[in-house]
C-alpha cells in the first residue's frame, strides 16, 4: 500500500501520530493508498519551516520566485499523464478530462502568477500638493492554503501560486479525500529544487489539520476553498484574531435561456456546464430555466445528448462521466435525488445509482440526472448537491426568472443565453452573483476576479485579487516642501 507524506521543509515525513487514513479508489470503491493522519504538532513543524524560510524567499528577486514557480509548471507538464492518471484515480473524473483541464490548468496557475509576481505593481498617489504617496505591498509572512476535492490540483495551485508569487511561505491542505496529486507535487517541488520550507504540505482531516493551522498565531493569512458550513466555521474561529480571510464557498448556480438564444450553442454548453465532473465544478449551473416557448423543445434536445453521454471507467479515454468522489457524497446525492421526489420532482432523466461492469463493477457511479417540476423554493433548489444533479423549469419573463435565479443564499456564478444585448446587460447586472457568463460558460480569463457573493463567499481570487489578498498595503507619504 502506498502511503502518502507531509512535505515539511523540503523533505518528506510521516505524521507525528503514525497514524493513516485510507484513500480511496472512487471507481472501485476500493482502497489503494493511505493519507497521513496529521495532527496540531504537524501543522506546528510546517509552520515553524515556513517561518523559517521566509528570509530566503523574501530576499529572492521578483524573476527569481517567478522562475522557480516556471520551473514547477514545467516538470506538472512534463509528468502531465502521470498526474492526470492520478487525479483521475484519486477523484474518480474521466482521465480525459484530468489530461484536458485539471492538469494543463494547474501549470498555467503557476506560469500566470510567475508573470503576475514580475508585473505586480505598487501604486503611486501623486496630488496638488506638494508630497507624494507610494504603496507598498509587502509579502504577508506565513500563509494557509485549504483546497477541496472537486478540482485537487487545479485549485491546489490557484492558491498556492499567487501566495508564492507574492513572496509569502505556505502550509497548504489539500482535501483529505483527494490527496494524491498534492503528494505528486511536493516531488516536483524536490526536484525543482524549490528552497527547503517554502512550501509546505500538511495532510490530514479538516478538523486536525485545517483548524489549527488557520488558527495559528503566526499563520497570516487564510486562503480557503470548500463548503459554506466549513467557511462558516472558519470565519467564526477567526474573527477575534482579525486574520486576512478569503473564503470561496459553495453554489445553487442558474443557467438563464432565453428564447432568443443560440439554440444549438446553448443546448451543448448546458450538457457540459451540468454534468462535467459529474456536476462537481461550483461553477457548474444546477437550476436551468428555460423561457416557455422554447422549454419542451430544449428538455427533450437536453434529455437526447444527456442520454449519449458515455458514462463508465474513467481510465477510459471514451468516458464522459465518471464516478463521484466518495461513498458518503454518493450517498448524499441519491438522498437529494430522493428528497426532489417527495418535493413535487419528475424525473426526466436518470435518477439512479449507474452500474459499470468489470473493474468498476462496486464504483460510486449516478447517472446525470434531470428533474422537473420542482418549485424553485423548495429545498431542493435552494441547497447545494453537487453531483451530477440539476432541475429545470420554465419561466414567463425576465422579472420572474430573476426573483428565482436570487432566491437562494447563494452568489457564486450564473450563466445567461440570450442575442439580445440589452438584455444580457440588464440581467447580468440584477443576478446576485459575483460571477455571470453570457452565451458561454467556464470561459476563465485568470486576471479577472474570481468568487462569489453572499453565502458564497467573501473576498475575490485571481488576477491583482490574489496578489492583493497576499499582500499588506502600507501606503508611504513623503512630503518635500
Ligand atoms: P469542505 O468544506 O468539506 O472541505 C474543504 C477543505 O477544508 C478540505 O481540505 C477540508 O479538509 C478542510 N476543512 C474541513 N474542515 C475544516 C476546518 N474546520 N478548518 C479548516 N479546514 C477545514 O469542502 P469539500 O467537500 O472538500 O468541497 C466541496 C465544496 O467546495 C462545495 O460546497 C463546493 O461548492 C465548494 N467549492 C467552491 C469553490 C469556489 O471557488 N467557490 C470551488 C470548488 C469547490
Amino acid at each position: 500500500m502506498d502511503n502518502i507524506a507531509n512535505y515539511i521543509n523540503g523533505e518528506f515525513t510521516a505524521p507525528h501520530s503514525g497514524q493513516y487514513l485510507d484513500n480511496f479508489e472512487p471507481a472501485t470503491a476500493q482502497v489503494y493508498s493511505r493519507v497521513p493522519a496529521s495532527t496540531e504538532s504537524d501543522v506546528q513543524a510546517a509552520v515553524e519551516a515556513a517561518k523559517g524560510a521566509l528570509g530566503t524567499w523574501v530576499a529572492l528577486s521578483n524573476d527569481e520566485r517567478a522562475r522557480y514557480l516556471e520551473k514547477i509548471a514545467d516538470l506538472i507538464e512534463v509528468n502531465l499523464e502521470t498526474l492526470a492518471a492520478a487525479e483521475s484515480r484519486d477523484n474518480g473524473k474521466p482521465i480525459s478530462l484530468a489530461r484536458s483541464v485539471d492538469i494543463p490548468r494547474s501549470a498555467a496557475n503557476l506560469r500566470f502568477f510567475a508573470a503576475s509576481a514580475r508585473t505586480f505593481n505598487s501604486e503611486s498617489h501623486i496630488g496638488s500638493t506638494s508630497a507624494i504617496n507610494y504603496t507598498r505591498r509587502d509579502p504577508l509572512g506565513v500563509v494557509a492554503c485549504i483546497s477541496p476535492w472537486n478540482l485537487p490540483l487545479y485549485l491546489f495551485t490557484w492558491k498556492i501560486a499567487p501566495a508564492l508569487a507574492a513572496g509569502n511561505t505556505v502550509v497548504a491542505k489539500p482535501s483529505e479525500v483527494t490527496p494524491y496529486t498534492a503528494f505528486e507535487l511536493s516531488k516536483l517541488c524536490i526536484e525543482a529544487g524549490l528552497p527547503q520550507g517554502v512550501l509546505n504540505i500538511v495532510h490530514g482531516l479538516g478538523p486536525d489539520v485545517g483548524a489549527p493551522l488557520c488558527r495559528h498565531r503566526d499563520v497570516k493569512a487564510v486562503s480557503f476553498t470548500g463548503g459554506t458550513a466549513t467557511g462558516r466555521a472558519i470565519a467564526q474561529d477567526l474573527a477575534g484574531q482579525f486574520k486576512k480571510t478569503s473564503l470561496e464557498l459553495g453554489g445553487k448556480n442558474p443557467n438563464i435561456v432565453f428564447a432568443d438564444c443560440d439554440f444549438e450553442k446553448a443546448l451543448e454548453t448546458t450538457v457540459r456546464s451540468s454534468f462535467a465532473n459529474q456536476g462537481q465544478i461550483c461553477l457548474c449551473g444546477s437550476r436551468l430555466f428555460v423561457e416557455r416557448p422554447i422549454y419542451e423543445k430544449f428538455k427533450q434536445g437536453l434529455v437526447s445528448k444527456v442520454a449519449d453521454l458515455i458514462q463508465g471507467d474513467p481510465n477510459d479515454d471514451a468516458t464522459q462521466q465518471g464516478a463521484v468522489v466518495s461513498k458518503a457524497h454518493y450517498e448524499k446525492v441519491l438522498g437529494a435525488i430522493e428528497l426532489a421526489k417527495t418535493e413535487g420532482g419528475t424525473v426526466i432523466h436518470g435518477g439512479s445509482a449507474h452500474k459499470v461492469d468489470g473493474r468498476c463493477k462496486d464504483g460510486w457511479f449516478i447517472e446525470p440526472t434531470i428533474i422537473e417540476g420542482l418549485s424553485f423554493d423548495c429545498q431542493s433548489n435552494q441547497e447545494e448537491i453537487f453531483g451530477p444533479v440539476i432541475s429545470i423549469c420554465p419561466f414567463d419573463s425576465e422579472d420572474e426568472v430573476l426573483k428565482w435565479a436570487n432566491s437562494t443564499k447563494y452568489g457564486l456564478a450564473a450563466s445567461v443565453w440570450t442575442k439580445d444585448v440589452g438584455r444580457a446587460q440588464r440581467v447580468a447586472r440584477d443576478l446576485e452573483s459575483g460571477i455571470v457568463w453570457v452565451n458561454t460558460w467556464m470561459n476563465r480569463d485568470l486576471r479577472t476576479p474570481f468568487g462569489g457573493t453572499k453565502m458564497s463567499g467573501l473576498g475575490r481570487e485571481g488576477g491583482w485579487e490574489a496578489m492583493k489578498f497576499f499582500t499588506e498595503a502600507k501606503n508611504v507619504c513623503i512630503e518635500f516642501g
